[in-house]
């Protein structure tokens, strides 16, 4: 896996207005996918019938998947959390179920993902200090019996996917430097493939998540890769990258495509805008996708008016290539030791005071 990645979210299986078939189009290899809403629906009875999502959906690309214990918390009702487990009601159809450390990774081994998220409990934001330490406690209680139960799992040998895919552990702690410290050696204590941060991209002001992203990528070892949760802003990816991180995810490309918000080299565009009207060159005159070399952006612009399908489609397929390619630029900026001067000039374009900052809930 060649790092950093932006790994686009299918929440349901698949990427809102674009159609997976056509991935190497915009160069993704990597794709995230939600375990509450494919555990719901469409059940892992049928996913175990095709092999996993990869079968079910017809997916050419690496795959990793939550735990679910995010949007059961946040999606919802009547959510318990206990030592055991979450315990929670389908937002479908009100029935109950339980996610467990065990079962969360027993699930995502039906799914077949490459890398798979443990359970962990998210405070909700704001909370004083004390709510933030009994989420971490938990969290790293949880961390504990999952590494067992993949230990167990190795041992067999077995699961409809081998037990191959990676668990990674997520780091929790809110804004709590001392919290997310004493989380860290806990779970560094364990040797999992990889590890990530999670209970960022919440709704803190970007100082904070920069304070905090700095901090986390430290503690965490280099020599394995680090995920950051739900960061999809240009500004926080390139903070991300600069604090140690390698993998990234969120909604934010291509829920602002379907609001008409262009990721471009100038910045973000807004293609709805009057001065598009008549605009002949491309809604970004730098990029080489489909769309752009294609379409427009008074083209685009009229779709946009018209509420056509294309609409979204278009504007998807630009700003997922966009993010693709600027995310490979970074790596090559890494590799050649001039990635200052890479993020110098993209805050430019994206200034740091600037900007929607993702919340990772889909
Ligand atoms: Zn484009």
């Amino acid at each position: 896996m060649a790092t950093p990645v932006f790994m686009p979210v299918a929440t349901q299986g698949a990427l809102k207005a674009f159609d997976h078939a056509y991935l190497e189009r915009i160069g993704v290899e990597f794709l995230l996918a939600n375990t509450y809403h494919l555990f719901l629906r469409p059940g892992l009875e049928t996913l175990s019938c095709f092999g996993g999502l990869k079968g079910f959906a017809h997916l050419d690309a690496a795959l990793l998947t939550d735990s679910g214990g995010f949007q059961a918390f946040s999606l919802a009702p009547l959510v318990k959390f206990s030592d055991e487990g979450i315990e929670f009601r389908s937002h479908h159809d009100g029935s109950k179920h339980l996610f467990t450390p065990e079962s969360v990774l027993a699930a995502q081994s039906v799914m077949g993902s490459d890398i798979r998220m443990l359970l962990d409990q998210v405070a909700p934001y704001g909370e004083d200090k004390e709510v933030y330490r009994r989420a971490l406690r938990r969290t790293n209680d949880w961390v504990h019996r999952s590494w067992e139960h993949w230990q167990g799992e190795l041992a067999k040998k077995e699961g409809p996917a081998g037990g191959e895919g990676l668990p990674f552990p997520i780091l929790q702690g809110g804004f709590f430097p001392e919290l997310r410290r004493e989380g860290a050696r806990e779970i560094t204590d364990y040797d999992f493939p990889g590890f990530a941060v999670g209970g960022l991209s919440v709704g803190e002001k970007r100082p904070v998540y920069r304070d905090m992203a700095y901090l986390t990528g430290e503690l965490l070892p280099e020599n394995k890769p680090r995920y950051i949760m739900g960061v999809g802003a240009i500004q926080d990816i390139l903070l991300a990258i600069d604090a140690g991180f390698d993998m990234f995810d969120s909604v934010l490309p291509t829920r602002n495509a379907r609001n008409g918000g262009f990721l471009t080299s100038l910045g973000v565009r807004n293609i709805r805008n009057a001065r598009f009207r008549r605009e002949q060159d491309a809604i970004d005159p730098q990029c080489s996708c489909a769309v752009c070399r294609h379409y427009s952006a008074a083209y685009l612009h009229h779709l946009f008016h018209t509420k056509e399908i294309l609409a979204a489609m278009a504007a998807t397929e630009h700003n997922l290539y966009f993010v693709q390619e600027f995310v490979r630029q970074a790596r090559h900026s890494l590799e050649g030791d001039r990635f200052a001067d890479f993020m110098a000039a993209w805050l430019e374009v994206y200034p740091l005071s600037a900007g929607v900052r993702g919340v990772s809930a889909s």
